[in-house]
């Protein structure tokens, strides 16, 4: 398994796109599409129009605008552009079906997409992509919707993205044992904030969890003037990675 780092940070960060991962198993798959993220996907090198799989965990804007611009140009590249694509599958939390039905009929030319697009709600229950074995299960992060962390498994190989979480049993869950854990770190633990973890808590969680390796993402840009690294080093004694924009890690 790879995974390709599209966005390390948060809706207006000034150097970081928001976030959004590329995991390559057996075929690629994007997990969130913030911000910024559409034009480092496009660095990658990866042809988009084989993507056929996004995941997302919850609708904040900073984990999902991206996707308008990535669907407009599919849309247009097949109906226009000579080129072709398969279905596009898309997953996430209940919502997902009202979210994207709506804009499907309601933003011009996207109800015109000569492809299949299957929404699938997801909440708890395995699934798999290829043969990648994925696992939802809700965070804990804001009142008003469910955000979802997931758990990657193929070939022997884990991964875990808490998506927007604070700490909690579910994504100690997610994380148990995996070979790479990558993690929200909104906050500096001097300075910690609502709804988002800290580095200490996402120390806490890696040393609970026995996460093989630790990767730190999602800064605001408070966070990114302290050593984030350190902070979460008190808790957790594994490697711990800070998360930059286009950082390739092979799982
Ligand atoms: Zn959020
Ligand atoms: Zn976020």
């Amino acid at each position: 398994m790879q995974i390709t780092i599209l966005g390390s940070g948060t809706n207006m960060h000034p150097r970081r796109a928001a976030a959004g991962y590329l995991i390559a198993t057996d075929r690629p798959i994007l997990l969130d599409f913030g911000p910024r993220t559409l034009p480092n996907l496009l660095k990658t090198g990866l042809d988009r129009h084989t993507i056929q799989h996004l995941i997302f965990t919850h609708y904040h804007a900073d984990h999902f605008s991206d996707f308008i611009t990535f669907f407009f140009d599919a849309v247009c590249h097949a109906l226009y552009g000579g080129g072709s694509r398969g279905a596009l599958h898309i997953y996430g939390p209940p919502g997902t079906k009202r979210l994207f039905g709506t804009l499907l009929d309601t933003i011009p030319v996207f109800s015109s997409a000569p492809f299949k697009v299957m929404l699938r709600e997801v909440h708890r229950r395995p699934f798999h992509i290829g043969q990648t074995k994925i696992i939802p299960i809700p965070m804990t992060h804001t009142d008003s919707q469910v955000c979802l962390g997931y758990r990657f498994a193929y070939q022997g190989r884990t991964a875990s993205f808490s998506g927007d979480a604070m700490a909690s049993d579910n994504l100690i869950k997610i994380c148990r044992g995996v070979d790479v854990a990558i993690m929200d770190c909104s906050f500096s633990s001097r300075s910690p904030g609502a709804s988002h973890m800290h580095a200490e808590q996402c120390g806490k969680v890696a040393s609970e969890a026995q996460v093989k390796k630790l990767v730190l993402s999602h800064f605001y840009p408070l966070a990114d003037r302290s050593n984030v690294v350190k902070q979460a080093g008190k808790y957790f004694s594994g490697k711990i990675i800070k998360a930059k924009d286009l950082l390739h890690l092979q799982v």
